[in-house]
């Protein structure tokens, strides 16, 4: 049953049972009083028709005493006159004795006097005309017998003083007008009762079956549903309680599908960033927008621990400029020790911390953070090592982090952990692959790439560039002497001195076996000789120690050649230089080794021509060539 159904039923209940039960007790009471009333009637009626007979039995008896004490020749006379009088229908003279008053069965009623042995019975018959002054006096119907007498009914038999068994009618005192409304009544009532009922379901009804389609349709996903308010009742407060709750349900959803597709974005970035570039600081850019955004975080930061100092150095932060002293762009300046403050705890202990504003003050102020640890993949029976921190600060909205944030920051930093060893694996990978392990000097791969960077550079912005090309004298005869290892050391040992003797800016090559080059940027000729008298001098004047922990033991000899070429000057590309150059070393070898030459100038019109090479000698002020000095340039050491 539909709850319309029920409420009309529960309705109609409530107002039809009072309805009808009324008027049943109202039908009921009214035939109770018409009842008691009719009996009333029929007392009082037998009352007066007792009455009637005794009165008419003692006129009776009165009549047949005056007839009796008249002399007895005129008794017939005053009989007559008696009945001419209506007193009597007849006057026996003479009549058989019979008892006063008494009734002869269906015979009149009679009543005598004996006088003088004579009896003189006075009767009167029991006609129409007798019963109807018996109905008028009793204002009922007076019949002999009851047979098709209609209403209520009172038999008096014959007694002592009612010698006539007479029945007395009372129509029935039916209130049939009452009868026949009080059903209409109660009809009307009902007709009335459904009515209302049905318009008092349907109005309470009608808002909850909209309200339970309204519901419908936002279960399906239709959240600008909304119901009409149409009273201030407690349905109309429900139906504006649902609306506002759809309402926000809608809020609620678009901001989460927006928070979702940001999500998703940086998620593709990170997925492109980790996946194309190995340039870290731009992970960890990414990395860190993507958790921030992920979290709903206000700021973040991200600190490496520098394997040199071993502090934690921010490598890239969001939202901290205003906050913490300085702008983003300064962040990598920023250093925190390893042990010191949260941040610097995460980092001492590997174990994550969140809270709310108990920060150092060397760290970003905020209301609250969460901070964990960024550590390096774990491979077998690899201790787990920190890298550094990823921390975020202050969710917006107000709340602090929760053990959800917590975990989705942990995720983060896995990846920022992987992405670090990824890149300085690749970093590793890369200088292994360009540096010489006898050395540790660059090798002759990097060299190509460096020479022809420094050339570009030196050609773009009109600058020199001084290039070296060092072979140790007779090193076959060393390697014969003291065998590959004293030769390995005296190797490693020549390139201490060359990194040593040189200016950071300087970079050093090992181009292979025991032939070294050397590129000077921003260094002419006379600078460039300078330096490889410097280099030749620090080989010679002191001899190489086989076992460096003895070096007094034993002392090993080793002289250079070098050559020495310029770009421009002896060459109008990183190829040419490096033949000049070469060209140069073999001019110095010529010129009995421990000393170098400096290339002649070349004509840059044919640099496929193999420059000539200047007769320099060891003293740098005569070594420099001739011809005027590019302006600004700067000097070799
Ligand atoms: P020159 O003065 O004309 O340069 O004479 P040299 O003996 O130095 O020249 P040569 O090219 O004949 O010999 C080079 C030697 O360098 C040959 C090789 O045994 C040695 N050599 C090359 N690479 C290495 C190395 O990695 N370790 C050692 N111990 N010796 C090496
Ligand atoms: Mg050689
Ligand atoms: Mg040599």
């Amino acid at each position: 049953m539909t709850l319309r159904g029920r409420l009309t039923t529960a309705f109609l209940v409530v107002v039809l049972g009072p309805v009808l039960l009324g008027s049943i007790f109202v039908a009921l009471t009214v035939t109770t009083v018409s009842r008691d009333r009719t009996a009333e009637r029929l007392d009082r009626a037998a009352t007066a028709v007792r009455t009637s007979v005794s009165a008419a039995c003692r006129q009776l008896q009165a009549v047949a005493d005056a007839v009796a004490v008249v002399p007895e020749n005129d008794r017939a006379a005053v009989a007559g006159q008696l009945i001419a009088r209506g007193l009597a229908t007849g006057i026996e003279i003479g009549a058989t004795q019979r008892e006063s008053c008494s009734n002869p069965g269906d015979g009149p009623l009679t009543a005598a006097s004996v006088v003088g042995g004579t009896t003189i019975a006075a009767s009167q018959a029991v006609d129409g005309a007798f019963l109807a002054r018996l109905s008028v006096a009793s204002r009922t119907r007076v019949t002999l017998t009851s047979g098709d007498e209609t209403g209520q009914t009172l038999r008096l038999a014959p007694e002592p003083g009612q010698p006539l068994p007479l029945t007395i009618t009372v129509p029935t005192n039916r209130p049939t007008l009452l009868y026949a409304v009080l059903p209409a009544v109660v009809l009307a009532a009902a007709l009335a009762a459904v009515l209302v009922a049905r318009w008092l379901a349907r109005t309470t009804t009608r808002p909850l079956g909209e309200l339970a389609w309204a519901a419908g349709r936002v279960a399906d996903g239709d959240l600008d549903t909304r119901v009409p308010i149409l009273r201030p009742d407690e349905l109309g407060r429900l139906a504006a309680t649902f609306n506002r709750m759809t309402r926000e349900l809608q809020a609620y959803v678009q901001a989460l599908t927006a928070s979702r597709d940001q999500l998703r974005g940086h998620l593709a970035i990170l997925g492109e960033t980790l996946s194309s570039t190995h340039d870290l600081q731009r992970i960890l850019q990414v990395i860190l927008r993507t958790a921030l955004a992920a979290t709903g975080a206000r700021a973040g930061l991200v600190l490496l621990i520098d394997p040199v100092s071993g502090q934690l150095v921010a490598q890239c932060g969001v939202g901290l400029a205003g906050t913490w002293d300085l702008p983003d762009a300064d962040l990598p300046q920023q250093r925190l020790p390893v042990g010191e403050g949260v941040l610097g705890g995460v980092a001492a202990s590997g174990e994550p911390r969140r809270g709310q504003g108990e920060l150092a003050t060397a760290e970003p102020p905020c209301l609250s953070y969460v901070a964990v640890p960024i550590c390096a993949p774990i491979e077998d029976g690899d201790e787990p090592e920190t890298l550094g921190v990823l921390a975020l600060y202050d969710r917006v909205g107000g709340d602090s982090f929760d053990d959800a944030d917590l975990s989705t920051l942990r995720t983060f930093a896995g990846q920022a952990g992987v992405a670090v060893h990824n890149v300085r694996m690749h970093e590793e990978a890369q200088r292994l692959s360009l540096t010489d392990p006898l050395t540790g000097l660059w090798n002759y791969r990097y060299l190509r790439e460096s020479l022809r960077r420094e050339v570009e550079r030196a050609s773009r912005f009109g600058r020199m560039l001084a290039v070296l090309v060092l072979d140790l004298d007779h090193f076959k005869d060393v390697n014969d002497t003291y065998g590959h290892a004293a030769g390995d050391a005296v190797l490693g040992e020549f390139a201490r001195r060359i990194r040593v003797g040189l200016r950071e800016v300087d970079v050093a090559f090992r181009q292979g076996g025991e032939e070294f080059v050397v590129l000077l940027p921003e260094t002419d000729a006379y600078g460039g000789a300078i330096v490889a008298e410097r280099l030749g001098a620090a080989v010679r004047d002191r001899p190489v120690p086989i076992d460096p922990l003895r070096p007094d033991d034993l002392l090993i000899p080793v002289t250079v050649s070098i050559g020495v070429a310029v770009y421009p000057e002896h060459g109008a590309g990183a190829q040419q230089v490096l033949a000049a150059a070469d060209t140069a070393l073999y001019a110095a070898k010529r010129a009995g080794r421990d000393t170098y030459r400096l290339a002649e100038a070349a004509d840059v019109t044919n640099s496929q021509v193999s420059p000539a090479v200047h007769e320099g000698n060891l003293d740098p002020k005569t070594a420099v060539p001739t011809g005027p000095r590019p302006p600004g340039q700067a000097r070799g050491r």
